[in-house]
């Protein structure tokens, strides 16, 4: 619970300004919280090169995602409002299109939306053409999908922030942070709170390090192509084609649990060039290619809530592939939590790592 404020004492210091800190900051602000956010932005880049997409369907088994059907709703009330409120773009409404790569595959997609799954497109579609030499022959849609502009999003909230005298620049040093049952303090701050959304690099921060993560690092490239046809949708073919506007694309994504660094790699970059070379043949040249690190947990669940034995240290983390989703319904339950004293789901309570 949040502890009574003293004269010159911020609410909440947050740690990280990627997805997690940002979603966070802005809905502890609007419930009438002062936060500071303390955050070197290029410590971990996985939220600022991310396709940001949501996608409601697990594609192995055409189910719903865990708790699609709550996440849908709230990501786009939270980003609308927000859109609103900073006066700028930061969603895009799209499909996603499935390419079947066998019969069996679309039946399955056909049971599945008769059985009333609404993500699921319930008619199928024959031949799209993805560029002159590539045709689809046969696909349906993800619908209720789309992406977050996530570097646009990351920049607008910092400068909502600095604009707020709400957010420091500098690395923050976690062995000079004072915890006690009433105060945090931290070189010369003072606050009632603190909230850690460090990403990955929790890993490093002895108040949560026990944490089992399972980090994955993914890598990207943006490609300029004058020849793809796909202008709106997102294309799926156990990889991705996200139209960014001015024939740019976003191609992805790699997963590896070994090298866990924000460094691109040529073995990266192969495996998506030879994904994309299998449905385009047109001339396409590599704009940018770049690495992040996914914070995703052991059981694959987020971790939201307080500290078992520091009530005012939280943590807001674990949002492994889906922070765009998950973010924004967890941030809403954490603040509920803090005001008013609401259960946070219990599958994403850190106490269930606590033996
Ligand atoms: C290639 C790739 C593609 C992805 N695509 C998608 C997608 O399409 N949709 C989706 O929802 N998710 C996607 N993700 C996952 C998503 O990017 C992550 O879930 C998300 O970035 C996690 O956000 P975060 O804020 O928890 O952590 P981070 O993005 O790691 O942010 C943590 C922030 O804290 C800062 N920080 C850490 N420690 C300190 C410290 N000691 N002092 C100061 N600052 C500190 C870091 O520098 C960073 O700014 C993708 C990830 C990758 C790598």
């Amino acid at each position: 619970m949040i502890q009574p404020k003293k004269n010159n004492t911020i609410d909440f210091i947050i740690v990280g300004q990627g997805i997690a800190g940002s979603v966070l900051s802005l809905s502890l602000i609007n419930s009438g919280f002062t936060v500071l956010v303390i955050n070197t932005p290029n410590l971990s880049t996985s939220s600022k090169i991310a396709a940001g997409i949501w996608n409601p369907i697990v594609f192995k088994r055409l189910t719903k995602s865990w708790l699609a059907d709550d996440l849908v709703p709230e990501l786009q009330s939270f980003y609308g409002f927000w859109e609103n409120k900073l006066n700028t773009t930061l969603i895009h409404q799209r499909s996603i299109i499935k390419a079947f790569t066998e019969e069996q595959e679309k039946n399955l997609w056909i049971k599945k939306s008769i059985e009333g799954n609404l993500f699921l497109d319930i008619n199928t579609y024959e031949d799209l053409a993805i560029d002159e030499n590539y045709t689809v022959k046969s696909y349906s849609k993800v619908l209720q999908a789309g992406n977050l502009d996530v570097a646009h999003f990351i920049e607008s909230t910092k400068t909502y922030l600095e604009n707020k005298q709400s957010y420091k620049e500098e690395i923050f040093d976690y062995h000079k942070l004072k915890v006690t049952e009433n105060e945090v303090t931290y070189n010369s701050i003072s606050a009632s709170n603190i909230i850690f959304c460090d990403g990955h690099l929790i890993t490093q921060n002895p108040y949560f390090n026990w944490i089992p993560m399972k980090p994955a690092k993914g890598e990207v490239l943006t490609i300029h192509c004058t020849a793809l046809k796909l202008k709106q949708d997102i294309f799926n073919k156990g990889f991705f084609i996200m139209p960014l506007g001015h024939d740019l694309y976003k191609v992805g994504a790699t997963y590896e649990w070994e090298q866990l660094n924000d460094i691109p790699t040529e073995k990266g970059k192969d495996e998506l060039l030879k994904k994309l070379n299998s449905v385009l043949t047109s001339p396409y040249q590599i704009i940018s290619h770049d690495a992040g690190v996914r914070p995703s947990v052991i059981d694959r669940r987020p971790v939201v809530g307080h500290h078992p034995q520091y009530k005012n240290a939280f943590i807001f983390n674990g949002f492994g592939t889906k922070a765009v989703m998950l973010a924004p319904y967890f941030a809403k339950q954490l603040v509920s939590n803090i005001k008013n004293n609401f259960a946070i789901n219990s599958e994403v309570n850190p106490e269930r790592f606590v033996k």
